[in-house]
């Protein structure tokens, strides 16, 4: 195993210089436990403590380590300790409920995704679209994957619809029952690069991780170690490689993504105006300048703290900046789309005469 093995680079070998001058070195971090991270370096697995230094400058949790991320690692007495994370090229959030919307990172440095959504009954095109947006604002790249092959009804027109969301991005489509396009998405898997899948519960993204690992990632990311006291505990290793070489992260926390950080959230999250939007006169109440607005009125009256509004309205206003960007994209792509169309049918009609 070489740090390149594990998603090291140029630029990252840069960003670590100081670091390495001062004695310390690299590691991925792959899973994370409360307090303390199982790190892979070149020549073993480590687990280590995040130092005393990192965690009083740490302004919030997403400043510290996560599944993927590069830490600078520093031996010492009581074990070693994490004394920075270097930059990441991508990052996953999670809102921490809570009254202030925290956020956590649930996976770091992650290049590709594979968007998946299942071509059975709860296909949804709109949620396909909400997840690349989350996706294009990690700063990784989105694949789509349309699993399910097998109960399609309509594979063409699905794959259409997709295409023009998808605004230039790969279409794949798969199915694990039949194994169809699997070989397809196999390609994708470049040795050293990161990859993840995010989807709703059910999508089969675990069908498809063990059909690429070709066994059950699970049982081969199963680690014994040892904890603090001396007992052996089991865990889940998050960060594995597969048997080509491609890196794959796979965090409860990914998983629990669940377009929170989009549209739905926002409602859920502020539930409070949500109730009181009702009362505003106009029904498309944007409760900035509207006259009539129940939300300011609960704010003036002291029933609403001013700041939730505002939070709110940040939102929003990030929500219909992403929007446009897709949009700016759409356009730009638009002429690719006829192509990338035809080529995932072609795909798709190979497979299945196989
Ligand atoms: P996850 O929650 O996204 O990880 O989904 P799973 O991989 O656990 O799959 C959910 C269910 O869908 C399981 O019962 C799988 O057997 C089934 N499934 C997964 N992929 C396919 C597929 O391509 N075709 C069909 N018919 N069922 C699938
Ligand atoms: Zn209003």
């Amino acid at each position: 195993m070489t740090l390149e093995n594990l998603g090291w680079d140029g630029r990252r070998e840069e960003q670590f210089a100081p670091f390495r001058a001062d004695g310390l070195e690299p590691g991925r971090v792959a899973l994370e436990h409360t307090h303390i991270y199982r790190v892979v370096t070149p020549s073993e697995d480590v687990l280590a403590r995040v130092a005393g230094r990192l965690r009083h400058e740490a302004a919030s949790r997403k400043d510290f380590p996560a599944v993927g991320d590069w830490v600078a690692l520093k031996s010492g007495s009581s074990g070693p300790t994490i004394h920075a994370v270097l930059p990441r090229t991508s990052q996953f959030l999670r809102k921490v409920a809570g009254r202030r919307a925290e956020e956590q990172v649930v996976a770091a440095n992650v290049d590709t995704v594979f968007l998946v959504t299942g071509l059975d009954g709860d296909f949804n095109v709109r949620r396909i679209e909400r997840y690349l947006i989350l996706v294009w604002e990690s700063g990784a790249q989105p694949m789509v994957v349309l699993n399910k092959a097998d109960l399609a009804d309509d594979l063409d027109r699905r794959i259409a619809e997709t295409a023009r969301v998808a605004a230039g991005t790969p279409v794949l489509v798969t199915s694990t029952k039949s194994g169809a396009g699997l070989d397809a998405l196999s390609e994708h898997l470049e040795p050293g690069r990161t990859f993840a899948f995010l989807g709703s519960s059910g999508v089969g993204k675990s069908s498809i991780i063990n059909r690429l690992a070709g066994h059950d990632l699970l049982k081969i990311s199963e680690v014994r170690e040892s904890d603090s006291r001396g007992r052996h505990t089991t865990s889940y290793r998050q960060l594995v490689v597969l048997p080509g070489g491609a890196l794959v992260i796979d965090t409860p926390g990914m998983r629990e993504i669940q377009l929170w950080d989009v549209d739905e959230g926002i409602s859920e999250v502020f539930q409070d105006i949500a109730a009181l939007a009702p009362g505003c006169r106009f029904r498309d109440c944007q409760h900035r300048t509207e006259p009539g607005c129940a939300v300011r009125a609960a704010i003036d009256a002291g029933e609403l703290d001013a700041g939730r509004l505002e939070n709110y309205l940040k939102l929003q206003d990030e929500r219909r900046s992403l929007e446009a960007r897709v949009d700016e994209r759409a356009l730009q792509e638009a002429k690719r789309l006829g192509k990338i169309q035809s080529k995932a049918i072609k795909r798709m009609q190979k497979d299945r005469g196989r």
